[in-house]
């Protein structure tokens, strides 16, 4: 048995009571309360006592949207966030190439879309072939949606002037005038379809960086990852070491999953295939479905808006023009109706507002034809159709969001056009009676891994630190900014509801399983500016210490 007294537990129950203590046995909660009862609960008993001396305790963190499988992937490569010119981008891919010799291919991530747009440059495949023209060369941008690679990728691809479009106007090859792909990949159909036939993944080396991963989590406080899925061949991997590594304890969370990601109503099929060949293979390994499962699907209904492929009802100020949701009304409706009668829950990527009411549109559809229980999940929540915001809680649609994504910036006002709907409505949907998640989006973002950033910018809805962005100020309205207890209820016990485990973890309760974790400072009582320097003391997740600091 283990007991940790003389803290401050949030517990995040019901009605949000604090406690001083908790006793775990095994994996289990087995007391919560005061001081005394605690003594009295393992008197006679042999237990290992922790003295909290008055920090904060909360239930572990669940990332509600990220992307560990891919992470790892990204993590093998160059990464370039942070770099923000061609000839910057270029020195460091080049010297990642001099770096690993001989290698079969080379892969990475964070190119700045900003940088071409704000340029008047789209990436090209001549940008990389003067640095390498022999062996493939792909890498994603920052956003994850859109990738750039070489005429020698391309080649191996089998991706010529002749090969169509996935997904015309949506997932596309960008070409020159003669019609030739210039190596600018726009969406993940079409991304994958290099990626894919390039076999840019090595299953070794993905492996090392997603245990990394896992540490590097659970320095961070997460308990539990709710994976948004990954491209075409990433399963491969998902199919032989994540089963290994949940067995074996070596992961430190817990882990839900999809699979693969579903681009346009063609794809929904082979999703629906996949999430159940997943779970029987869990099944078959006999993997404890507390610590892996694959209960949803994942749907894309837009890009983004750093790729201006948002589909946000006004133009784009600089193109004049706004893409359609990747899938039609009706599409969603069949597409939900297929998803729901397979049993799976149901999360699907809206960026623009657009998006998002195809979204309503399809859960109204569930809802009418009996489907009560299918959860859905709005991935990402940035921009809610106007009149939609009161339909998720009537409907029961969780809103998940990036709060570090919660701020304005310069930039956008020569992009995002002042008729759009306010971003991230939370507040809103919240006193609409919605529920709202929370998630890191990694590795789209990398400071979205702290979540203690998050946690501060979720009340503030400014950037955490304000020299850290230049041009970036508070976004309004500020009736929407978020209480500390709405950002710890998001970062817990309605992520738990998204894995369809609110019964087992995301609060400090008797029965519950032992994910809690001990923070450094006490964010309900510091200023908001400082909450993002809190670190992680300790972190348990199914009764075991998975990091001290
Ligand atoms: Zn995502």
């Amino acid at each position: 048995m283990k007991a940790y007294k003389n803290g401050k537990i949030y517990t995040v129950n019901e009605t949000r009571d604090w406690a001083e203590a908790v006793v775990v046995d095994g994996d289990r909660i087995v007391y919560v309360g005061d001081n005394d009862g605690a003594e009295n609960f393992i008197a006679g008993k042999q237990a290992e006592v922790t003295d909290l001396g008055g920090k904060l305790m909360l239930p572990g963190l669940i990332d509600g949207h990220c992307h560990p499988v891919m992470g790892a992937f990204f993590k093998s490569g160059v990464v370039l966030n942070g770099i923000f010119t061609l000839e910057e981008m270029q020195a460091e891919i080049r010297r990642h190439i001099e770096a690993h010799p001989g290698k079969k291919y080379y892969h990475g991530k964070g190119f700045q879309e900003e940088y071409f747009i704000q340029n008047g440059i789209w990436p090209d495949k001549s940008m990389l072939d003067c640095i390498c023209d022999d062996t493939p060369v792909f890498i994603y941008g920052t956003s994850g949606h859109v990738a750039w690679c070489n005429s020698c990728a391309l080649e191996k691809a089998g991706i010529t002037a002749d090969t169509p479009d996935p997904h015309p106007g949506r997932s596309y090859f960008a070409r020159d005038d003669e019609g030739n792909p210039t190596g600018y990949l726009v969406e993940n159909m079409a991304a994958s379809m290099v990626s894919d036939r390039v076999e840019v993944i090595d299953e070794e080396e993905v492996d090392a960086s997603f245990l990394e991963l896992s540490e590097e989590y659970a320095a961070n406080g997460v308990t539990a990852l709710c994976d948004m899925g990954g491209l075409g061949r990433m399963l491969d991997y998902m199919k032989n070491g994540l089963f290994d590594f949940v067995e074996s304890g070596k992961l430190k969370q817990r882990f839900s999953g999809c699979g693969v990601m579903v681009n346009s109503i063609g794809e929904v099929d082979d999703g629906i295939a996949l999430a159940q060949e997943l779970s029987r293979r869990a099944g078959d390994r006999k993997v404890d479905p507390d610590k892996c499962r694959f209960s949803f699907v994942k749907m894309f209904q837009d890009g983004t808006l750093e790729d201006l492929t948002a589909a946000i009802s006004a133009p784009y100020l600089n193109i004049g023009t706004a893409p359609d949701p990747f899938f039609t009304n009706e599409e969603m409706i069949e597409a939900g109706k297929k998803i729901a009668e397979a049993g799976f829950d149901i999360n699907v990527h809206c960026i623009g507002d657009m998006a998002a009411h195809g979204l309503v549109v399809m859960t109204q559809a569930l809802r009418d034809a009996g489907f009560h229980d299918t959860r859905v999940t709005d991935s990402h929540s940035t921009y809610i159709y106007k009149g939609d915001v009161p339909k998720f809680g009537e409907l029961g649609i969780l809103a998940n969001t990036t709060f570090v994504w919660h701020a304005a910036f310069e930039e956008e006002k020569d992009i995002l056009p002042p008729q759009l709907p306010p971003m991230y409505e939370l507040k809103s949907v919240l006193n609409g009676g919605g529920k709202i998640g929370a998630g890191s989006d990694y590795p789209t973002d990398d400071f979205g891994l702290e979540p203690s950033k998050g946690l501060q910018m979720g009340c503030t809805r400014s950037m955490y630190r304000d020299d850290i962005y230049p041009g970036s100020y508070e976004l309004a309205p500020a009736s929407e900014k978020l209480s500390m207890d709405d950002v710890i209820t998001a970062y817990t016990i309605s992520n738990a509801y998204q894995m369809r485990m609110e019964d087992q973890i995301g609060s400090i309760e008797v029965g519950k399983y032992a994910d809690m974790i001990i923070l450094d400072q006490n964010v309900f009582e510091i200023p908001l500016e400082e909450v993002y320097k809190t670190k992680v003391c300790e972190t348990i997740m199914n009764g075991e210490t998975t990091y001290r600091k």
